[in-house]
């Protein structure tokens, strides 16, 4: 154990993961594990905060493991009916864009939990942020009893209709088990497509019209 966490590349791990818990416990037994696994290997979570559905659950493990807690709230949703209760360091920013950008610039690497369409839209947009070439930090998903698996058959389908190409199908690395997909995701070396631009993170953040704001609940 100590060995992996002393070899583990990422500081801080991005989890999008669903504000609901699921209906099976599976899905929440995978939350707690993947903040675990987290813990043991020294890495610090960044999401989207509250302590709503397996949210609150992977961050709650992180949190009680020992570890950082940042969670990137707009605003608008920082009202506790909302989120729940918030653990750890709290960053309010000022909307969705900002804080998908805000979390995104803190971490090292992305996992999707199993979730609902805001897990699927934040998943999808660093996939394509990854595909274009403005950043080149792994992404995981974490595929729960083969919760994806619709998914992963809809991107081969565009892989072989011509609309996704295989370099970009491989920036998805998927496995079954929080420890499998740490370790593939530290093992992982991105690929780039000739399509990948001249972008660079900081311009993209520009064009969110980003500015950071202060934390508000330190820890
Ligand atoms: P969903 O998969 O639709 O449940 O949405 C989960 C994602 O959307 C999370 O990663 C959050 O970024 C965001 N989200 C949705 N609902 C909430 C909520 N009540 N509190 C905080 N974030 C939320």
């Amino acid at each position: 154990m100590e060995e992996e966490r002393r070899s583990s590349k990422f500081k801080r791990i991005c989890v999008f993961c669903g504000s609901s818990s699921g209906k099976k416990p599976t899905y929440q037994d995978a939350a707690i594990e993947l903040g675990k696994q987290l813990v043991e290997r020294g890495i610090d979570l960044v999401y989207g905060g509250g302590s709503v559905g397996l949210m609150g659950l992977v961050s709650q493990a992180v949190h009680d493991g020992g570890r950082h807690v940042l969670g990137v709230i707009p605003r608008t949703l920082m009202p506790r009916e909302i989120t729940g209760e918030t653990i750890g360091e709290v960053r309010a920013v000022s909307g969705m864009h900002q804080r998908k950008a805000e979390m995104a610039r803190q971490a090292d690497a992305f996992i999707a939990l199993p979730g609902g369409y805001g897990t699927l839209e934040e998943l999808l947009e660093v996939i394509t942020w990854a595909q274009l070439g403005i950043h080149r930090k792994p992404v995981g998903l974490l595929n729960v009893e083969g919760f994806y698996n619709s998914l992963l058959s809809f991107l081969d389908k565009a892989v072989d209709e011509g609309f996704i190409s295989p370099t970009a199908r491989r920036i998805i690395v998927s496995a079954p088990t929080a420890q499998q997909l740490v370790r593939e995701l530290e093992e992982h070396v991105p690929e780039t497509d000739e399509i990948s631009s001249k972008l660079i993170w900081e311009e993209e953040v520009q064009r969110f019209n980003y500015t950071p704001t202060e934390s508000v609940v330190p820890t």
